[in-house]
């Protein structure tokens, strides 16, 4: 393996400035000390934490940020204005993300300036900014299509001016890996950030190749949050570097996931589920062929361990299934079919899927008993339900239903009446044990007022995950109906056993 990078990498983390201009995200002051804490103990070097100038929250934001004693340098962005970098300065930044405009689109378009003017402005600033005590990161805006003579000589000026470091920005996602490759080296006045974009899919490529060519600090975002198509992305990069290019990035990588997904949480912006390292398929595996070979060695199908970023596989089942899954995932459902049950459930369960369906561990479980023979009888069963919601009513459920014989009444608010139905059920459940609802969703299958609804739950109970569906044309039924064959397949498992024993198999 070839390594061609100079010293060590560094991140700047821009999820809560840049990754915070994503159309539609906004974080309360609480939720980016949140992601600052967890960015830091990931291992980024510094956290570009909003922009001083934008709002009051943004500069509680910096303060609480800057005050937590984290590891990560706390930056703040700034145009090259002296009442942006007195507010930087105020509210306890570590360094200033100080950005001017190169390009002379830019310039001319944007600030109506001149080369002479904005340059002599960024200088000015960048000596300030000094003089308040700050570091400065002195950032060349759409640098990709400035003149390249002219933003040598505003960064090797700047630095004369006291700039500690440099960065190019790729605004809008214009660099190729090419470009980028030549560009550097001449620019490399100062340790040099590189600030890429993802419009064309090349952020990636793009970062990499400029840190190849002399670059020691990637500005990235956690799920390549940022403007339009985003940033590079943090666990892109650092999987990168440390899978194809034998980098140590020094990032606790092992917290990739777990970070991706707080941020997800928190900004609401949902992943792609084939977004790689952190989408929900990245490390799922439903053909047979695929899921054969990764039971028998990982590196078949995957090119890194999941675990390696805070992952675990998964491997689900459907029309693409071959027999060695299914026996996995019934094992693990603690059916031990033999060899003619397990072929009739493999054909049972690809019947399912070449008429389109979803198929879930209830749906396995409840082939897997018909196929067996095993008497399924279900713990909780259903005698009344009644909810009430409208504009002046807390949506309100009340449901009774038998648990292993005894009937037992529940009720429950909400925020709305499906949350109100789904407490009111676990509450009534909860002598015999507590469950989790881990996901919910809901597709509707045609489309009117009148379609039929498909819920998908995903329960779980001590470790156990199982996941169920219900589908009605009453989105709270079906609702109902998903959660109690999720539970009833989660509480089965304390009180039954399933491993085949000689009679039935002599039965069978
Ligand atoms: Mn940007």
């Amino acid at each position: 393996m070839i390594v061609l990078f100079g010293e060590s990498i560094r991140f700047f983390d821009t999820t809560l400035r840049d990754g915070e201009q994503t159309p539609g995200v906004s974080l309360t002051p609480a939720g980016k000390l949140e992601i600052a804490t967890h960015l830091a103990d990931v291992g980024v070097h510094v956290i570009e934490a909003g922009s001083a100038a934008a709002s009051v929250g943004e500069r509680e934001s910096i303060r609480s940020i800057a005050d937590a004693g984290l590891a990560a340098e706390c930056c703040t962005y700034v145009r090259a204005l002296p009442g942006d970098i007195d507010l930087a300065a105020d509210a306890g930044a570590d360094s200033v993300h100080l950005v001017v405009p190169v390009s002379d689109l830019h310039i001319a378009k944007k600030l109506r300036k001149t080369r002479e003017q904005v340059s002599q402005m960024a200088w000015s600033a960048v000596e300030y900014a000094k003089e308040r005590g700050l570091i400065v990161e002195f950032s060349g805006e759409d640098a990709s299509r400035a003149d390249q003579d002219f933003l040598a000589e505003v960064f090797r000026e700047g630095v004369e001016r006291g700039a500690d470091r440099l960065c190019f920005c790729d605004t809008v996602g214009l660099l190729t890996p090419e470009r980028a490759a030549a560009i550097v080296p001449p620019l490399l006045f100062a340790p040099l950030s590189i600030h890429c974009h993802d419009d064309l899919g090349f952020g990636l490529a793009t970062t990499v190749a400029a840190l190849r060519a002399g670059a020691t600090c990637a500005h990235v975002t956690v799920n390549g949050l940022g403007e339009r198509a985003g940033n590079t992305s943090l666990e892109e990069l650092v999987m990168a570097l440390e899978v194809l290019y034998g980098v140590d990035t020094g990032i606790k990588t092992e917290e990739l996931y777990p970070l991706s997904t707080h941020v997800a949480r928190l900004t609401g912006v949902p992943l792609a589920t084939n977004k790689p390292i952190v989408g929900e398929m990245a490390f799922t595996h439903e053909s047979g062929i695929h899921a054969h070979g990764v039971m028998r060695d990982a590196s078949t199908y995957e090119p890194l361990r999941p675990e390696r970023v805070g992952r675990r596989r998964r491997i689900v089942l459907g029309k693409h299934s071959g027999s060695t899954a299914v026996e996995a995932a019934l094992n693990d459902m603690g059916y031990a079919p033999d060899g003619t049950q397990l072929k009739e459930i493999v054909a049972r369960i690809k019947r399912l899927g070449d008429a389109g369906m979803r198929i879930t561990d209830a749906d396995i479980m409840a082939i897997a008993d018909t196929v067996m023979e095993i008497e399924f009888t279900p713990c909780i069963e259903l005698r009344q339900f009644t909810i009430v919601s409208g504009s002046n009513a807390m949506p309100t459920a009340s449901v009774t239903m038998l648990v292993r014989g005894d009937e037992i009444t529940g009720a429950a608010v909400g925020t709305g009446p499906v949350d109100a139905a789904i407490r009111a059920l676990q509450r009534s459940v909860a002598d015999v044990g507590s469950v989790r609802l881990d996901e919910y969703s809901v597709d509707a299958i045609t489309g009117g007022t009148d379609a039929l609804v498909d819920v998908s739950v995903k329960l779980s109970r001590n470790g156990k995950t199982v996941t169920s569906r219900g589908a009605r044309t009453d989105i709270i039924m079906a609702s109902v109906e998903a959660v109690i064959a999720g539970m009833n397949r989660l509480l089965r498992e304390e009180h039954e056993d399933r491993s085949q024993d000689s009679d039935r198999s002599a039965a069978a």
